[in-house]
């Protein structure tokens, strides 16, 4: 099975080849834990929980290592911890910071899990791992690719112009032009980023050598994704929004300090609101925890993301909520109480075509309409949907049926050839009505009776309807 994805590095659909199938290593940039999460934020999430759980079919569940970070360090953190303390809370200021990640990493991890998404192999947080950011930092000072300046350490981007802007494609001097770049004293060039700044003695910091600080959230990346995933690595993804300039940083500091990083990079498109990045600065966003509490199922979520490939826009709407939820009723009804079979071929081969999710979808569809139970419940699942853990809100609102679809399907058909046998044509009949009415289509063969699903049905699953 080959894998391809489309590889921001240069650009063109590439095949995946691992640098160790052993040990298959993908880093993503996780959230800044200051908040809940938007619904945008869920959509790097499900995009690369379905490269994760496609690698693990590929490979081996053992043979991937997939780590997403939590940054811990930000202003926005210590000002909740700030006003808490203010507001009378108990505890130092580091306490208090402590406790606003740990409550903003829980909400993460419950509304994650309620969209299926399957927790990485490691979640490291920024704030274990200072100590190998200032390693960092110090060798690219002694390369002379960083400076100390006023208590700041500087990565200098003249200092690798070969290689800075080479991701989102652009060039130092392009970038210096268009940026919308922080002038400030303490930089040589308007481009140079921050990797370490000093800390005033009311926020948390950190000894270092260039005095009591904390680091810039690019090299927070860097240095995790060396201490856990080695030297070079296999994927880094992304929204593309952090293509320029935390990727490009992120590389800069990377490879200026004698690694070699990841060497493909994958980036998602953009949840939009009327044509804008969903994001907390616009204001136009919606938790997911909103959703989910307006009775949205996980699943559902899921599946209007997985609908849309993860390389284009696209927008939350009420049709396409809608649409997920019937569709996502009819199979689940399908399935219940089926064994999955065999991930079926297709569903892995539109996902390694650079994750092409809404055409395994449409194998789904076509499964579901062959009435092949086992095939949809085994490729829904190689998505994370039709899952065992996210079958409440099916279970908790249809009377559920203990047996199988297909099973009771069977049976009514039976009921109806019994029927026939007493020459009772009026109850064959009606059986034959009421299962149409229900979306099981049948017909008489030579070969036998045989039926198919009418999907456009809205009664499916309503067997009550045959009593
Ligand atoms: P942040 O906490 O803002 O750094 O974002 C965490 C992750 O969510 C990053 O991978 C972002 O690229 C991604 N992200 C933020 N906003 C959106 C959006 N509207 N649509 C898709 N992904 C987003
Ligand atoms: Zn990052």
């Amino acid at each position: 099975m080959t894998i391809r994805l489309t590889n921001t590095a240069t650009r063109t659909k590439e095949e995946f080849v691992p640098l160790d199938p052993e040990n298959v290593r993908m880093y993503v940039c996780g959230p800044t834990v200051y908040d809940r999460a938007h619904l945008g934020n869920a959509r790097p999430v499900i995009v690369f929980d379905v490269l994760f759980r496609l690698l693990r079919h590929v490979y081996g569940a053992e043979h991937v290592t997939y780590v997403r970070n939590f940054t811990d360090v930000d202003d926005r953190i210590n000002e909740t911890a700030q006003k808490r303390r203010a507001a009378g809370a108990d505890g130092t200021l580091e306490a208090l910071i402590r406790e606003r990640s740990d409550e903003t990493i829980g909400w993460y991890h419950a509304d994650m899990d309620a969209l299926g998404a399957l927790r990485p192999t490691a979640e490291p947080r920024a704030t274990g791992y200072i100590a190998q950011m200032i390693a960092m930092i110090k060798d690219l000072i002694k390369e002379k690719h960083a400076y100390v300046e006023q208590g700041h350490v500087l990565f200098a981007v003249d200092t690798w112009k070969e290689g800075y802007g080479k991701l989102s494609g652009r060039s130092v001097d392009d970038m210096i032009a268009g940026a919308r770049v922080e002038v400030a004293p303490y930089k040589r060039n308007p481009m140079d980023f921050v990797m370490w700044k000093p800390s005033s003695d009311d926020l948390p910091g950190w000894d270092s050598p260039w005095g009591r600080g904390r680091p810039g959230w690019h090299i927070e990346c860097s240095a995790m994704a060396y201490d856990l995933l080695g030297d070079d690595f296999d994927i880094h993804g992304g929204g593309n929004d952090l293509m320029f300039p935390h990727h490009e940083n992120e590389i800069a500091q990377s490879k200026c300090a004698g690694h070699g990083f990841a060497r493909y990079w994958l980036h998602n498109e953009m949840l939009q609101v009327e044509g804008k990045k969903m994001s907390k600065s616009l204001g136009n966003f919606f938790t997911v925890r909103d959703l989910l509490e307006q009775g949205v199922p996980g699943e559902v979520i899921r599946f209007v993301f997985l609908s849309t490939h993860y390389r284009k826009p696209m927008d939350w709407t009420e049709k396409k909520r809608e649409e997920a939820e019937a569709t996502l009723r009819k199979w689940r009804a399908l399935t219940d109480g089926v064994a999955p079979g065999a991930v079926p071929a297709e569903v892995v081969e539109a996902l390694s075509d650079d994750l092409n999710t809404a055409g395994a979808i449409a194998s789904l569809h076509k499964f579901a309409g062959e009435v092949d139970a086992p095939a949809l419940a085994a490729g829904a699942q190689m998505m994370g949907l039709l899952t065992e853990n996210m079958s409440e809100w099916w279970l908790s609102e249809a009377d559920t049926p203990t047996d199988g679809f297909v099973k009771k399907a069977e049976f009514w058909i039976n009921e109806r050839a019994d029927a026939k046998n007493r020459k009772d044509f009026a109850r064959a009949d009606e059986i034959r009505d009421k299962l149409a009415d229900i979306g099981v289509m049948i017909s008489d063969t030579p070969e036998g009776t045989k039926w198919v699903l009418n999907a456009t049905s809205d009664k499916i699953g309503e067997w009550e309807h045959l009593e």
